[in-house]
């Protein structure tokens, strides 16, 4: 068992939060050690490459407007950052009929149009009532946090197709079928990434940039300065807080130290065991909580063959599909094609359960059927399920169900004796992006510094 002197800080978690966190208590001169239960940085953002150095990013992989110390992180650490393809025609996939479009707006019967632009207006409006440091204090905060979006966009969806669109807009942007988050969580999350549209959009929104050489890239980046104090493979097991600081505990070593910061998603809290126990607010809003479910498909083709037919790579469809959504996902460069497929939800778990030679299958068969025949030959197929991963559970991030806002409050980001808490989750601002990640992380980190 190794036993280290007492530090002054421990991170549990080196996904962006933890490492952001890192970053500013290694600027102060402190001495801390982060522990990563993964043989790798990064957490929910996982950059793989192929032995000729062709890159796919598995996790998240854009940024955009607002997210300023993502922007300011990647200068800072000489990582450049590029447009995301955006051109040509997007396609609509509707009732197994398949639709061009250029712009923002699909080819969809007038009525559906109308009702899309008035709902998707709605939520936006009511978005802009939630405070973000405490949403269960918008005025009509019980009444929201007691029904699912899905109710909510069944009621305001008047034309089948306007739902179906809505929906997988929507799934796209949560992670998971619209009846699991309560509409008061959809609301927050909207108005933490600023807007609506923002949510949904390339140019001028979430989806605008990607980090060149993928975004575990910056992640590695910023810790290469202090890699002495990161341990990987160090499951931490064990948490106990005394009067003077917090003792440690993994399989084979023990850190006493006078802070801690837990940086790592809610639904992975309780595989450790805390003395004394959390207290019964967060252990129970902890319970409550469930993660997203998001496969990412990936085609990797010799050239973005699409953008010569004049497609953009976009698509949404409905439910006939394995897919919500396609991007293309091509490097800075375009040296290479990459059209990436997101797989959620029901379809997610619906694909997932199927055996590896049929899930390729499937895609290859979806991607030939937006683009064509070369669709079909990638000289590389990916799928990932980030629910399969241990240290995950899923993805994007932790969803709160109805009632969870209003019963449990802000309580997940509340310091407990000398545990600072961390992790996209815990942020007002970009809750459930990696944007939202760094914040959690430098907030957590200033809490400890500021202490003395
Ligand atoms: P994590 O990245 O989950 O880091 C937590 C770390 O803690 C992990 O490394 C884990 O291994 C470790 N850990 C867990 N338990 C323990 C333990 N007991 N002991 C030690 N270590 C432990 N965001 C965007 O901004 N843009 C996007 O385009 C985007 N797309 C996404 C697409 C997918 C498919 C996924 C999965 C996520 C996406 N996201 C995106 C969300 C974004 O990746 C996350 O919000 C962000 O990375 C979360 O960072 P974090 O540090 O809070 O948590």
């Amino acid at each position: 068992m190794f036993m280290s002197e007492q530090l002054d800080t421990i991170i549990v978690g080196g996904g962006f939060s933890g490492i952001a966190a890192a970053r500013l208590l290694h600027k102060a001169g402190k001495k801390f050690m982060l522990l990563e239960a993964r043989e790798r940085l990064g957490g929910r953002t996982h950059t793989r490459y192929f032995t000729d150095g062709k890159y796919v990013d598995l996790g998240g992989q854009w940024i955009g407007p607002t997210q300023d110390h993502m922007y300011s992180l990647a200068k800072e650490h000489n990582v450049a950052w590029y447009e995301t393809y955006n051109e040509g025609k997007n396609i609509l996939d509707l009732n197994k009929t398949i639709k061009t479009y250029t712009g923002l707006i699909p080819k969809m019967d007038v009525a559906s149009l109308i009702n899309i632009d008035l709902l998707l207006k709605r939520l936006e409006s009511l978005a802009k009532q939630i405070p973000l440091e405490a949403p269960w204090l918008a005025p009509k905060a019980k009444e929201w946090d007691s029904i699912s979006l899905e109710a909510f966009v069944r009621k305001y969806s008047y034309t089948a197709p306007c739902y179906k669109v809505v929906r997988a807009g929507l799934e796209t942007v949560y992670a998971c079928e619209m009846n699991e988050v309560s509409l008061l969580h959809a609301l927050f999350y909207i108005k933490s990434g600023t807007n609506l549209n923002n949510l949904l959009s390339i140019k001028d929104g979430a989806q605008q940039h990607r980090l060149t050489g993928g975004m575990q890239t910056l992640a590695e980046r910023i810790a290469e300065s202090f890699s002495a104090s990161i341990r990987l493979n160090s499951p931490v097991m064990r948490i106990t807080q005394t009067d003077e600081g917090v003792a440690v505990e993994g399989s084979d070593y023990a850190y006493p130290a006078r802070n801690i910061i837990v940086a790592i998603p809610p639904v992975l809290i309780s595989n450790i065991e805390f003395t004394p126990a959390l207290p019964l607010h967060k252990t129970q809003l902890i319970d409550k909580m469930s993660m997203g479910i998001v496969g990412k498909v990936l085609g990797v083709y010799e050239k973005p063959f699409w953008r010569d037919k004049g497609y953009s790579g976009q698509v949404v469809a409905d439910e006939h599909g394995p897919f919500q959504t396609l991007f293309d996902s091509s490097p800075a460069d375009s040296k290479y094609g990459v059209l990436l497929a997101f797989c959620i939800a029901d379809r997610a778990r619906d694909f997932f359960s199927k055996d590896q030679d049929t899930r390729k299958n499937l895609a290859l068969q979806s991607f030939a059927r937006y683009f064509g025949e070369t669709a079909a030959k990638p000289i590389e197929y990916v799928d990932h399920c980030w629910a399969e991963e241990a240290w995950s559970k899923g993805c994007y991030a932790g969803l709160y169900p109805t009632g969870a806002w209003t019963n449990f409050q802000g309580v997940l980001a509340k310091t407990t004796g000398h545990i600072h808490w961390a992790g996209t989750e815990t942020s007002d601002v970009w809750y459930g992006y990696i944007e939202g990640a760094v914040r959690a992380g430098e907030r957590a980190a200033n809490e400890i510094l500021n202490k003395y």
